[in-house]
């Protein structure tokens, strides 16, 4: 994958292979193109070229017609730094949205699902809750209950406890990890180190847009071959 902003090439040839039920951390220093990398595997902000394989079938970036990209989006559910709830809907409403206008589901199937993952998420008794009612934990809580809604294949999660308080990051991290344990797959962007080295299955260190080193948690953590990795890990750690 690559993408450059005007004349800055922010990801240098990106390949990345997550396999089913992977738990991929990516982590790197600010500005070294893993927010972009995110988003583009869903097109939110499309890459310039390369391609994106998703269950065997693969689309040539550059060429994605919109059904491709709608392809995508219903495969990946996506959870964002700032939430990105709709402020004049419910906690419901936020999940339901989607599921009726994007998968065409009917409200009332729509309402069944969004009761189930709040359930998940433990805001059963807030899906008629405002944003502005709820604490920015549970704000991110209903941004994944609405990532997991149509049970996508993988799920993309963009520094989800970044702009937490440190007292309401372990409630998303606690729910983070048993999206993990039932066996979700996972890329995460963070900074949750101990999430990292707990959860894993896979770390990415991403530098100057292009993948640095890769490995499992402990590799990457204990033996790590880059002096990059070496030098970022000794800054974090
Ligand atoms: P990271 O997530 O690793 O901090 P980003 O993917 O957010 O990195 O950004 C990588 C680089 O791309 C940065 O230099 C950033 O300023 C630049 N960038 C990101 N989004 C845009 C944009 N929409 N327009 C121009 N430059 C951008």
């Amino acid at each position: 994958m690559h993408k450059q902003f005007g004349s800055h090439e922010v990801l240098r040839g990106i390949d990345l292979t997550v396999n089913q039920g992977d738990v991929v951390v990516i982590l790197g220093p600010s500005g070294s193109g893993k927010t972009t990398l995110l988003r583009s595997i869903n097109f939110l902000e499309p890459a310039d070229s390369g391609t994106i394989e998703l269950d065997g079938e693969t689309i040539e970036i550059a060429k994605a017609t919109k059904q491709d990209i709608q392809g995508i989006r219903k495969h990946t559910g996506f959870v964002f730094q700032n939430y990105n709830l709709f402020a004049n809907k419910t906690a419901e409403q936020n999940i339901t949205e989607g599921l009726i206008y994007g998968l065409g589901l009917s409200k009332n199937v729509a309402k069944t699902i969004a009761q189930d993952v709040l359930e998940k998420v433990g805001l059963r008794e807030f899906s008629h809750h405002y944003p502005s009612q709820l604490s920015g934990g549970q704000q991110q809580r209903v941004g994944i209950a609405r990532a997991i809604a149509a049970e996508p294949k993988v799920l993309l999660f963009d520094e989800p406890t970044s702009a937490l308080d440190p007292e309401l990051v372990g409630d998303v991290l606690a729910i983070m990890k048993s999206l993990a344990k039932a066996g979700k797959t996972m890329v995460v962007v963070t900074h949750e180190m101990g999430f990292a080295k707990e959860v894993a299955s896979e770390v990415v260190f991403m530098d100057g847009g292009v993948i640095v080193e890769q490995g499992r948690p402990e590799e990457i953590f204990e033996f790590p071959k880059e002096e990059r990795t070496q030098q970022f890990l000794a800054r974090i750690l």
